[in-house]
């Protein structure tokens, strides 16, 4: 690796500071990268770190540290939620009560309480993670019986192929959910979360909503 890539890291970085609205965050998307790009972008204002895979956000962390927020946005198995909670300040994809309830337990044996988002499958695609629409609610009345977490909003990944315009109406359910869900007032939710939008379609993501995007391929390039 060359200081030419990582140059290019960090000036990716500050054209999205400059181009985001205020109150949208920016997750960097760090799968794949070895922890140099990861401190370029963190060394050019990135301040929340995205990892799908457990042991690459530990190695990345050893190196890092708690300097930034990292926010889990992977498939979460059961066996891995115990390395996860020590490492994340958020896990963004929980989908299923019994996810939901191996982290309240894991939390409460380290006094921790874990801030969590909603994985909404708002395609409805059979070979994606995420709770079905009808499925949230229920969801989200059962973390909220959970004492050791604390449920902040939603995610989607929507068909992330091809022309962003696709993925519109997925971001717009999704943000309907959102407010279906703040209408409920449920107890002890803290619902200001809205996470949708990838390097394809965060510009959409944004114009339905959207006050946290994840950016992989914006920010470190291709993955090969
Ligand atoms: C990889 C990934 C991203 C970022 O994808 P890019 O298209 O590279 O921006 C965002 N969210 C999740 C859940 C991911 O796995």
């Amino acid at each position: 690796m060359n200081d030419h890539s990582l140059e290019h890291i960090k000036e990716n970085v500050r054209q999205l500071l400059k181009e985001l609205p205020p109150g949208v965050e920016l997750v960097a998307a760090a799968k794949q990268q070895p922890p140099e790009k990861i401190v370029a972008a963190i060394e050019a204002g990135i301040r929340i770190i995205g990892e799908n895979y457990v042991q690459e956000a530990a190695e990345a962390f050893m190196v890092i540290g708690k300097k930034v927020q990292w926010s889990f946005i992977g498939h979460l198995q059961k066996n891995k939620v115990k390395k996860a909670v020590e490492i994340f300040d958020i896990i963004e994809t929980v989908d299923s009560l019994e996810l939901a309830a191996e982290i309240n337990k894991r939390c409460a044996a380290l006094g921790k309480i874990m801030p969590v988002l909603i994985e909404v499958n708002s395609g409805r695609e059979p070979q994606k993670f995420g709770a079905l629409p009808e499925e949230v609610e229920p969801l989200a009345r059962a973390i909220t019986g959970l004492p050791n977490l604390k449920l902040r909003g939603l995610m989607t990944m929507g068909p992330f192929e091809g022309d962003p315009e696709e993925a519109r109406p997925y971001f717009r359910l999704t943000r309907q959910l959102f407010e279906q869900l703040k209408a409920l007032n449920l107890p002890g939710a803290e619902l200001n979360i809205l996470s949708m939008g990838m390097t394809n379609s965060y510009r959409v993501a944004i114009e339905e909503g959207a006050n946290r995007v994840r950016l992989g391929t914006r920010i470190f390039g291709p993955r090969f």
